[in-house]
Order: C-alpha cells, then structure tokens, then sequence
C-alpha cells in the first residue's frame, strides 16, 4: 500500500486548530492538564513541563509529580495546583525510576497521555488508549530495537513503524520532527532551530502538547500543533541570541497573541 503523503502545517491551520475560551468558559470547560514530570534527581524537568503546559491555552495545570519538586514547581508558576481530576496526562520527562508508576497511575485514569522519556520504555501501557509518545531518534531506536543510525537514515520510515506497533501518535523530535498516525498518516513540523538542540527542550514540548490535548485537540493534531508552536517559539526567542529551554516557554505568549488574533 502506498504511505499517504507527508502534510505541513501553515501558521494559518495553527491558528485554526488552536483551542479559543468559549464566552461561557470557566477553567473546567477549558481543559485541566496534569504534569507527572520531574523527580529529587530531575526537579528541572518538573519546572519545564510545567512551563510548556502553562502556555495559558488550558484552563488549568495540575503538578502530581514527585513531591521533592513541589516547591519549585509553585515559586516559579504559582497558578498551578495539587492533584486531582484531568483531561490529560505528561509522563516521563525526568522521572528516573518513577516513570513507570506514573504512567500505569495515568492510563488508569483512561484520558490521552504524553508519553516521555523515561516512560517510553513502558509506551505498551498505553496501548489502546489515546497517547502521543515524544522520543528523540535515541529513545525511538531504543523503542524499537534498532540503531540509531537506522532511525536517523530512514526518519519517517521509523516515526510511522513505532505509530503502528504501539497504536500511537509518534513525534519523532530532532533536526527534522515528524509526527505520525498508526495509520501512517503523517505531518512534518517545518519550524525550528538548530538552538532548539538544549537541555530541556524537549520537556517543555511535552507539557505543550499535554495542555492542546486537555484542551481537546486530537493527539494528532496537538503533536502537531505542539510541534509548530515549540519550533516557531524557540525562532521568536533565538532572535535575541542563545537560547534555553524556558526561553522557549517564555516566548509562547509572543507567539500565540500573533496567532490567536489572526
Ligand atoms: P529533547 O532531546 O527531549 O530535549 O528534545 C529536544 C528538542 O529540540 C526537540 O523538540 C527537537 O526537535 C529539538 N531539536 C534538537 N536538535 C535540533 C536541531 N538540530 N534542529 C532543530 N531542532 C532540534
Ligand atoms: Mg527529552
């Protein structure tokens, strides 16, 4: 069977898919994102997370992750709360041994989850479940049990393998991001910067797609917007010169007042 075509998103479907406050929202009806990210050895990627969810597209975040990084967690975003019901999970940036009780703790509460880093090696959790898993071209070769090189020479090959064999969104994140169906349907992210290669960085995409999917956005299409965003968000901040990973959260309300009065 010939694979579909590959699709890119234009600032104009971005704008279009993006999820806008009804008049009669209130923070519940907006999407609540939960963030299990981070852990005594990583508080970092706790905060990141948390950075990348609090884009003010979802109504509200929720940090459940371990309570060593709490603390940091609330002096740097004092609008997020403790645990409690969500319409979306991010697992695994960060989570050292933790990553697997986070995720099994997530697919019990039956609502879609993105899948990082150190939750990747239990994506088959997820199976049958709305999930969007986020590995780098080393944590996709581990997830598949090739060598990087074969994920680096056959990129979208690979992204669309792991999106059947783990029933999935795959957002295969490097040099070129790809995200792609189990159905082999597949979209490429063309914004970006080679400054986006930071500590970090990619925690702070997991939360983003984490809050577009609380917000409702398909996991195909809030990989894919998220993708967008992030890339075109770490462009706006690298304007400035070097970036780090929360330069990219903190560019996002940029972005997204470009895009939302469209
Ligand atoms: P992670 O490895 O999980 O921190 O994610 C890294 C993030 O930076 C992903 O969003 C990648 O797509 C992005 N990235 C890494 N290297 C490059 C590069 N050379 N060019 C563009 N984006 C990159
Ligand atoms: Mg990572």
């Amino acid at each position: 069977l010939p694979e579909a075509p590959v699709e890119a998103l234009q600032a104009a479907d971005v704008a279009a898919l993006l999820p806008r406050p009804a008049a009669d929202a209130h923070k519940y009806t907006r999407g609540v994102v939960g963030v299990r990210s981070g852990s005594a050895a990583y508080p970092g990627a706790a905060l990141l997370s948390v950075a990348g969810a609090a884009c003010g597209l979802a109504g509200m975040v929720r940090y459940d992750g371990d309570p060593a990084a709490l603390d940091l967690v609330r002096a740097a975003h004092p609008e997020v709360v403790g645990p409690g019901r969500v319409q979306a999970w991010v697992v695994g940036s960060g989570s050292d041994d933790g990553a697997e009780d986070a995720l099994r703790a997530a697919v019990a509460d039956g609502v879609p989850i993105v899948v990082d880093a150190d939750a990747l090696a239990f994506a088959r959790l997820t199976r049958g479940r709305p999930a969007v898993l986020t590995p780098h071209a080393g944590e996709l070769a581990r997830l598949l049990g090739v060598e990087r090189a074969d994920v680096e020479a056959r990129w979208l090959e690979h992204a669309r393998r792991a999106a059947r064999e783990h029933d999935a969104v795959v957002l295969l994140k490097g040099r070129h991001t790809v995200v792609a169906r189990p159905d082999g349907r597949a979209r490429v992210t063309t914004t970006g910067t080679p400054w986006l290669a930071t500590a970090g960085a990619g925690d702070v995409l997991g939360g983003l797609v984490g809050a577009l999917l609380a917000t409702g956005l398909d996991p195909f299409d809030a990989a894919s917007v998220g993708s967008w965003l992030h890339g075109a968000a770490a462009t706006l901040a690298a304007q400035d010169g070097p970036i780090v990973a929360s330069d990219v959260a903190a560019a996002l309300p940029d972005l997204l007042a470009t895009l939302t009065t469209r």
